[in-house]
């Protein structure tokens, strides 16, 4: 089946980037959220991120109308039922998810595939509270997604091999490199980062070193781009917490347990870039680390 129409549920920090790559490769985009202001707030972001390439001569001011055109919003979530390929990228709680799903089922056309960006969440699960297991598939963007390379493409037990397939054209159509990975919690890459970032935590919360001595050592020990507390606050407390909760359970292993110093900022509403306070206080000109 063609995919010309792509619907995105959540204009978050991931459905407005999803939502930007999509439109710039052609595809017709309707985006919705339960937050009015979540969607205006997307469209924006996607305007100057666009100009930010136009100014930058990576496309055209042409190719930047022209996506932006693509993009439709809508508060009605059934309005996505008349699209090829659903991308849920709703806020990372399995209950909210599965509730999309349901909501979204009597609208849907018989060949549409749904699909969640999930980070961490058993898509064979999700995928069997709908009618449709053998069409529903793990796209996992990652963050920022105009920059990312990657998308991981995770098979749930009954996706079958046209939905993959389907899917992996889309990949190649946004001139992105797929990895498949296999359907256990937090898949590939978030399997690997978040208890690195978790271990960062833990060394902050024992006092092996403050946030700046801990990023810095990471940045320039280990050549990483980014802090693991800067990568934190980048990708959200709360979403990094979510991953963790469901590495603990799904795996059963004390090794992947929160640290409580973790859980805390997520209670006190510090989650990072997105609230403007995590592991760095990012209200002022520079970010300032909060210990
Ligand atoms: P976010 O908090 O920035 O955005 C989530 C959006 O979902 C919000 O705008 C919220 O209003 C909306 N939402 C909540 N309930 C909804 C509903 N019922 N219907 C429609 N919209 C709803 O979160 P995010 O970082 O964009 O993460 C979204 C998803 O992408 C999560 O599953 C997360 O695990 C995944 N993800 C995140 C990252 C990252 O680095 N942040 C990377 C890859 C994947």
């Amino acid at each position: 089946m063609a995919i010309e129409q792509v619907g995105i549920v959540g204009a978050g920090q991931m459905g407005n980037g999803i939502a930007h790559v999509f439109a710039l490769a052609g595809y017709d985009v309707l985006m919705t959220d339960v937050s009015t202001d979540a969607m205006d707030a997307a469209l924006a972001l996607i305007g100057r991120n666009l100009e930010r390439q136009v100014s930058r001569g990576a496309i055209t001011a042409e190719a930047r109308a022209a996506a932006l055109a693509r993009i439709v919003t809508t508060p009605r979530l059934a309005d996505l039922g008349r699209t090829d390929l659903v991308i849920e990228a709703a806020t990372e709680r399995e209950t909210i998810k599965q509730a999309i799903f349901e909501d979204l089922l009597p609208h849907l056309k018989p060949e549409t595939i749904l699909t969640s960006n999930t980070s961490s969440i058993s898509i064979t699960r999700l995928a069997s509270r709908t009618d449709r297991p053998e069409k529903f598939m793990g796209f996992h963007f990652m963050n920022p997604v105009p920059v990312m390379q990657l998308v991981e493409l995770i098979r749930g037990i009954a996706t079958d091999e046209p939905t993959f397939a389907a899917c992996k054209e889309v990949v190649d159509r946004l001139g992105k490199s797929a990895a498949t990975a296999e359907d256990f919690p937090a898949f590939i890459v978030n399997r690997i980062l978040m208890p690195m970032i978790n271990e960062a935590v833990y060394a902050l919360y024992e006092g092996v070193g403050n946030v700046a001595s801990i990023d810095t050592s990471l940045k320039l020990g280990a050549n990483h781009p980014m802090g693991p507390l800067e990568l934190a606050d980048f990708i959200g407390l709360d979403t990094c917490l979510a991953i963790m909760n469901v590495l603990h359970e799904g795996l059963a292993d004390t090794k992947y347990r929160p640290c409580p110093l973790l859980t805390k900022y997520v209670e006190a509403g510090w989650l990072g870039r997105k609230t403007k306070r995590g592991f760095y206080d990012y209200r002022g000109e520079k970010p300032v680390p909060t210990r």
